[in-house]
């Protein structure tokens, strides 16, 4: 778990850097077993040090750390329970936010959306730190890596932090793209059969 804690700052140094977060906004956490590593409440995520990151249990006994855990902790453990995924990165940035306050969904207008799992549902609003709020990103969830919450911000999922944290970057990618392509003209989404195209080309392997 002690290498858990010590990616979670180094992760959540990124995410302020690149300006995924701000302030105390935005939370991380990462699995391993039954226990899951998860960012406090109230410390900025650039300002982490490893033994300010709680361990929790998978129904959220505490069971180390002086800090109390993200306010966003029952919607992580909620996804752990969900899809055996290993972290969880949930943020605030721009263009994901700004997304998830205009649209239901996020369609599939790059082939890399396909790295999220294609188009990126929006999860109804709820107050942040509710059972309700996980009970709803977990459905928005169901078979994607990514999911957006509405009035609020993203979330995504990975096999360890590096991927979650990627998926997270590419979402916000997404979202730019999106958003800047609305304020231009009308942007074209990707029809099935473009993206089963792909699907097959990425996996057929290049000629000898
Ligand atoms: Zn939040």
């Amino acid at each position: 778990m002690e290498e858990l804690r010590r990616q979670l700052c180094d992760y959540g140094r990124r995410a302020a850097e690149l300006g995924l977060v701000i302030g105390t906004s935005g939370n991380l956490s990462a699995r391993d077993g039954d226990f899951v590593a998860v960012t406090p409440s109230g410390v900025a995520l650039d300002r982490l040090r490893p033994e300010d990151c709680p361990i929790v249990r998978l129904d959220g006994t505490i069971v180390e750390g002086e800090l109390p855990p993200s306010s966003e902790t029952p919607m992580h453990l909620a996804v752990y329970a969900a899809t055996g995924t290993t972290a969880v990165v949930h943020t605030h940035s721009v263009f994901g936010a700004v997304v998830a306050t205009t649209m239901t969904e996020l369609p599939p207008i790059h082939y890399n959306s396909l790295l999220l799992g294609g188009s990126v549902r929006v999860a109804e609003y709820a107050t942040y730190g509710t059972p309700e709020l996980a009970a709803k990103v977990q459905e928005a969830l169901t078979g994607k890596q990514a999911a957006l919450m509405a009035n609020h911000g993203g979330v995504t999922i990975g096999a360890g932090l590096e991927k979650a944290f990627e998926a997270t970057r590419l979402l916000e990618w997404l979202c730019e793209v999106y958003v800047r392509a609305l304020g231009v003209g009308t942007p074209t989404v990707l029809t099935e059969e473009q993206l089963a195209d792909v699907i097959v080309r990425a996996f057929t392997p290049p000629p000898a």
